[in-house]
């Protein structure tokens, strides 16, 4: 059991025998409670419009450097048909806060990709309302990301100044009912984030209980209000990362694109200290530099299929296999699902 006490103390850790031994723990609890199996998710970032004006994104809607797209739905379609030829078992479809997809449009779109394509589909487009992420559920989604960003609710005011953080939790609580696998996360190194408020985001992991944990470290945009505020640690992600494992133990946790930006070994190295995920860009070359939630990304290059074999190659160059599954969650309550 850790208490908050003694996660600050890891957190605050300086000695490099111990925090050898943490990172050493967390990666034998992900192998008895994850296994060696690095799982993929193609990424299809299909809108870059937001109506949310969050201070630390660059697709915030005061943005106006940003160039805007929308992917129609035959384009995300043609999209994952292509992921699932390349082998992806789950697309992931990620957004802006943008309404000008229905969740009727979001539904007969996932409906398609169930019944068509075979695929998991992940969601993630923010904050709706009960109704709409009934309609996406019922239109078979299987998942449903939407990180916390901060358990601070000083700090989650001051950065996404247009929306409620109990709404937010609302929102998970929601996603929950309506038998979503659910996934939520956080930001580390946000400008003001204290260890302390850190170490509540970890516990909160636990509380929630959460199928998927995303986290990476926070990266400032320059056309942002937070432009020239200093970067999350990639040593901080590290720490939250392994003891976010060790507390939660069998969350599927992506070492994300944000730690992969910060560092260009940072993927692997967030794979050695507890991360089982990796989750790479299928988003169509010609959209994917507009979809800056921070800046200079990773893989804005890349073809997916270079993606993809990237991916493959670094889970090789550690040791571990490509999971042949869809990847659900590896909690009781979903092993119990046809
Ligand atoms: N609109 C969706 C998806 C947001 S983008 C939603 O609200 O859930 C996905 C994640 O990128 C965000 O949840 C946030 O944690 C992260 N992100 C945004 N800006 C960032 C930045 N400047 N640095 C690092 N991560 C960032």
């Amino acid at each position: 059991m850790y208490t908050k006490r003694r996660i600050v103390e890891l957190l605050k850790e300086t000695d490099e025998a111990a925090i050898r031994d943490l990172f050493r723990h967390a990666d034998e609890v992900r192998k008895e409670f994850a296994g060696d199996a690095v799982h993929l998710r193609g990424l299809i970032e299909f809108s870059n419009y937001c109506r949310r004006d969050c201070l630390y994104c660059g697709l915030r809607r005061s943005n106006g450097k940003a160039v805007r797209y929308r992917m129609e739905v035959p384009e995300i379609l043609a999209q994952a048909a292509y992921a699932k030829s390349l082998g992806f078992h789950t697309v992931v479809l990620q957004s802006g806060e943008d309404p000008y997809y229905t969740a009727k449009v979001l539904g007969s779109l996932v409906r398609r990709l169930k019944e068509d394509l075979g695929l998991a589909v992940t969601v993630s487009v923010g904050e709706r309302t009960y109704e709409e992420y009934k309609t996406i559920r019922e239109a078979g989604a299987d998942r449903y990301l939407l990180r916390f960003e901060t358990t601070d609710p000083v700090l989650f005011k001051a950065l996404k100044p247009d929306s409620h953080h109990a709404k937010r939790f609302l929102c998970l609580d929601w996603l929950r009912k309506l038998g979503y696998q659910v996934g939520s996360g956080n930001m580390v190194g946000l400008p003001g984030q204290s260890m302390e408020s850190l170490a509540d985001d970890i516990l909160k992991f636990q509380e929630l209980d959460l199928d998927m944990i995303g986290l990476g470290p926070f990266i400032s945009h320059p056309d942002t209000p937070l432009a020239g505020c200093a970067n999350g640690s990639m040593n901080m992600v590290l720490k939250v990362t392994a003891i976010t494992r060790i507390v939660t133990r069998n969350a599927h946790m992506p070492a994300t694109t944000a730690s992969g930006t910060l560092d260009p070994e940072g993927r692997q190295k967030v794979l050695r200290c507890g991360a089982n995920v990796l989750m790479p860009n299928l988003t169509p070359r010609q959209y994917r530099e507009h979809y800056l939630i921070y800046p200079d990304k990773i893989c804005i290059e890349e073809e997916p299929a270079q993606c993809r074999s990237d991916a493959e190659n670094m889970a090789a160059a550690l040791g571990r296999t490509i999971a042949a599954d869809a990847g659900h969650s590896l909690k009781m309550a979903h092993l119990q699902q046809p």
